[in-house]
């Protein structure tokens, strides 16, 4: 087997494990005789399925009683404008935090619902920090606040949330099972599966049971949350194979230890890197030091034609999908939990290595 290391922002690399497990699986899943992908949504079999996952996803994440767990279709894109629709009260307004390219989108599609306020925005500073969102001002007319937990993109996360009565509405897309988190901190979080929770098509919703049920008549059955929260995510079919292979994720991550561990170990290889970027003379990061994401980390060297020569250079050690988004450029190295320290290890060095040949050949010159 020749499996490259998969730097891939999302989807991503999943752990050889969980794979090898789902592999096993595949035709009899569960002695059911039949494989996950061909069982009815209403059986037993896939029930048990939905209850295992839905049960280890509270016990890691440590989800209180009164919050609910929905398994949705339509990505975190689809959320940006559900969001919106189901919470956004009259005569109200939206508050989002503006640390990146997907919470401008996640604004885009409030605005199309009702009235919104920017509440702090970073895009000054090339979104290279988290900016201060310190002044909240009328609180009691917010509906919620907005926020991008972890930037994809940037390379940014949150470590301390915005004082505010209306509840903080979190995309933690590529941040969900990275490090512990207070739940109960949080209205909504949500998150696609693709980034560290499993495969694409499904995204996880846990939402605050008191948020549920104020949508307008007018809003469509699918969009509203209290459809999929009174079916328990049954209301239509839902994405199964993923939810299953979310379920062999949540098992692996307990087997480890559980979220504090994990978190352990994602500390551990995003310092690795970030002191093995702080100490090249080539390379550098864009983001402030306080607020570095430990999940996707961008770097570059400041001229092109050295990233593309890196990125090269990086792929003849199968060290692959280390482009920069094409809006920040440079490269991007995502860490997701599945990622091993030792992969984090074999890009610091070839960091090094690449950084040693070119140091040669310009004294050669
Ligand atoms: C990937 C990502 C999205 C978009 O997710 P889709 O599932 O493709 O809609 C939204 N927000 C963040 C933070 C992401 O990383």
């Amino acid at each position: 087997m020749d499996r490259v290391v998969n730097f891939s922002a999302g989807p991503s690399a999943m752990p050889l494990e969980v794979l090898m497990r789902a592999q096993s699986e595949l035709v009899d899943t569960n002695h059911a005789g039949m494989s996950v992908m061909e069982m009815s949504h209403r059986s037993k079999a896939f029930e048990d399925i939905l209850e295992n996952t839905k049960h280890l996803l509270k016990k890691v994440m440590n989800i209180p009683e009164n919050y609910k767990i929905l398994f949705l279709q339509g990505g975190a894109s689809l959320q940006f404008s559900m969001i919106p629709l189901n919470l956004l009260q009259k005569d109200h307004e939206a508050g989002y935090i503006i640390t990146g390219s997907w919470s401008q989108k996640a604004l885009k599609e409030a605005k199309k619902v009702g009235q919104t306020t920017v509440i702090a925005t970073s895009e000054g500073d090339q979104f290279g920090q988290i900016p201060d969102f310190s002044n909240i001002t009328h609180s009691n007319n917010l509906s919620y606040v907005h926020i991008t937990g972890n930037n994809t993109i940037e390379g940014t996360r949150f470590t301390k949330l915005p004082k505010t009565d209306a509840p903080i509405i979190n995309d933690w897309s590529s941040g969900i099972l990275s490090e512990e988190i207070n739940v109960s901190d949080y209205g909504v979080i949500y998150a696609g599966a693709q980034k560290n929770l499993g495969p694409a098509g499904v995204t996880v919703v846990i939402i605050r049971d008191d948020l549920i049920g104020h949508a307008s008549d007018t809003l469509p059955t699918m969009l509203n949350y209290e459809t999929h929260t009174k079916a328990d995510s049954l209301y239509h079919t839902p994405p199964t194979f993923g939810i299953y292979m979310i379920g062999l994720m949540l098992e692996w991550i307990e087997s480890l230890g559980g979220v504090k561990e994990v978190e352990k170990r994602n500390r551990e290889k995003a310092s690795l890197l970030y002191e093995a970027i702080d100490q090249s003379s080539l390379f550098y990061s864009p983001v402030k030091k306080e607020d570095r994401s430990l999940m996707n980390v961008p770097f570059k060297s400041g001229n092109e034609e050295t990233d593309r020569a890196f990125l090269h250079y990086a792929a003849s050690k199968q060290l692959v999908e280390l482009k920069g988004h094409r809006s920040v450029g440079g490269m991007r190295a995502s860490l997701y939990n599945a990622m091993p320290i030792e992969h984090v290890e074999r890009l610091c060095e070839a960091m090094r290595e690449f950084e040693r040949t070119i140091k040669n050949e310009k004294s050669m010159a």
